[in-house]
């Protein structure tokens, strides 16, 4: 049965008789089509089981690939070109005249691209035979979904196997004092469709949709005052040495930063909004003027809806599903992953989740490595890390050595005028394993992926400071920073 006429057919049954119920029980349901949701269900059609996949969005791929890390990529992309165009393409050599914004088009681009992948991820569904029903879940029993269908009705699925992706979203401000209408007051999935660039535009916390969405919206013309609580941006995680780097690039590029400051409410008056701000000391008070505010406070999990009480399904007290180390919740038979349980809310971790959710099920084993997770912002030029910080290695009472290199020393990155930043490897000082690399400049976002495979695989400083790197390229720098940490780099 074809996964869009099976839905359909269920459908038409549902019509004036109650409930329709397929045949037999699926094997795996995951409720969910975001990157977790997704994944895991083609990982289990691949290993041979009966799956279906739930999704109420009308579309797949989630948060991630509906309003997250693709449209944010696209808008960074493509108004990072437009910032290059004006302010970096003439001393390349590269006279291009007047250069101006047609924002309608770039929102457009964003939408295509979204539009693409979302349709992609229904083939690769088509191809694996999964079966796609569009509509809200909601346990009946353990093992049995109610499914509100998108296009009227409803219909029920049995399953042996459950997984839960249902991701989160954005989290409201906290008490209420701010309300977001997305229009003014946005969250960043406002953020991703304003129609004209603010005047002025505040941003609310200096985490990584805060920062890369505050980059877009400065690069396209804004006035952008990011106000964050913390005395660092860039959220949890990041080197504090990265951070302050951070700050002061994105302080040349024109956002203004106001840190330890604490956001009390904001307000519309006359067209403007006005958000009142506190020092976090709470000696000193500002307000400030904003055509378009954006609220990026963080985001929460989102089980709406689920009726989580009727499969036995338990929570914790910051509305996280509850899971042990193989990805199983209160009820033996239903696993969760991605945004909605505990970690980073990442779309590789909740894709790397659900095929382990998926081989556990199958198998009895599956593997997730938390130390191995990289984080990257997107901006120019891009940051990115994995592993352990300093500032948790000095916490944690561990020796170590640090090896750092700058791409203002790096052949590639000066030939192609973009040297801000560096690479820096922390490695345990007794055994010279790789504990934690922090990467800002150009194309970290990529580079790390080489730090990744190294945690992974236990590798020291030495390992890599020993792998050919081809020259010229920005890895060398990379290699070089390796060399920094176990003996000597050549170039610097
Ligand atoms: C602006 C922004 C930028 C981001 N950029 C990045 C990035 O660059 N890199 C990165 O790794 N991460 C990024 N993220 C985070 C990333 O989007 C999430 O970590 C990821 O989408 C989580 O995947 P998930 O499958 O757990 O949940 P989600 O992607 O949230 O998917 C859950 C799906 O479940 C569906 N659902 C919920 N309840 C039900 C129900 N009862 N019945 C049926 N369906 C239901 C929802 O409609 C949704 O489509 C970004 C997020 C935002 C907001």
């Amino acid at each position: 049965m074809s996964l869009t006429r099976s839905a359909a057919v269920l459908h038409r049954l549902s019509r004036g008789r109650g409930l329709a119920t397929s045949s037999a029980p699926y094997d795996a349901v995951i409720i969910g089509g975001g990157p977790g949701g997704y994944v895991a269900a083609i990982k289990a059609a691949q290993l041979g089981l009966r799956t279906a996949c739930i999704e109420k969005r009308g579309a797949l791929g989630g948060t991630c690939l509906n309003v997250g890390c693709i449209p944010s990529k696209a808008m960074l992309n493509n108004s990072h070109l437009y910032h290059q165009t004006q302010h970096d393409l003439q001393r390349r050599g590269i006279d291009v005249g007047s250069v101006s914004l047609n924002l309608a088009q770039m929102l457009k681009a964003k939408d295509q691209s979204v539009v693409g992948l979302t349709k992609g991820i229904e083939v690769l569904f088509k191809q694996n035979k999964v079966d796609y029903i569009k509509g809200a879940a909601s346990f009946v029993s353990p093992n049995r979904i109610a499914v509100k269908l998108l296009d009227g009705g409803e219909t029920e699925v049995e399953a042996t196997n459950i997984i839960i992706a249902t991701g989160s979203e954005v989290a409201p401000f906290p008490g209420g004092a701010i309300q977001i209408d997305e229009k003014q007051i946005v969250s960043s999935t406002g953020a991703l469709e304003l129609q004209q660039v603010p005047g002025k535009m505040v941003v609310i916390g200096g985490g990584i949709i805060g920062l890369e969405m505050g980059s877009v919206w400065s690069r396209l013309g804004s006035e952008v005052t990011v106000v964050e609580f913390l005395g660092g941006i860039g959220g949890a995680g990041i080197d504090e040495e990265v951070a302050k780097q951070f700050q002061k690039f994105l302080t040349k590029q024109g956002l203004k930063f106001k840190l330890n400051t604490k956001v009390l409410s904001a307000e519309k008056q006359d067209g403007k909004v006005i958000v009142h701000t506190q020092s976090a000391k709470g000696d000193k008070e500002e307000s400030l003027e904003a055509d378009v505010v954006l609220v990026s406070v963080g985001r929460r999990p989102y089980t709406e809806g689920l009726n989580l009480e009727a499969a036995g399904v338990q929570l914790d007290n910051k509305g996280r599903i509850v899971i042990d180390d193989q990805f199983t919740t209160s009820a033996k038979h239903i696993r969760c992953i991605g945004d909605v349980t505990f970690g980073p809310m990442l779309a590789h971790k909740a894709e790397e989740e659900g095929i382990a959710a998926v081989e556990y099920i199958k198998h009895g084993h599956g593997h997730v490595n938390y130390n191995a997770i990289p984080s990257v912002v997107y901006t120019h030029p891009e940051v990115a890390w994995v592993g352990k910080t300093e500032q948790d290695l000095k916490a944690a009472g561990v020796q170590y050595n640090i090896g750092k290199f700058p791409f203002a020393a790096n052949s590639r990155a000066k030939t192609n005028l973009d040297t801000e930043g560096f690479v820096k490897f922390l490695a345990e000082k007794e055994t010279d394993k790789i504990l934690g690399v922090h990467i800002i400049g150009p194309n970290a976002g990529e580079m790390i992926a080489e730090a990744v495979l190294a945690i992974e695989y236990g590798a020291s400083s030495e390992d890599i400071a020993r792998t050919t790197h081809a020259h010229p390229t920005l890895s060398e720098a990379f290699k070089e920073a390796a060399m920094a940490a176990y003996s000597k780099p050549i170039h610097f």
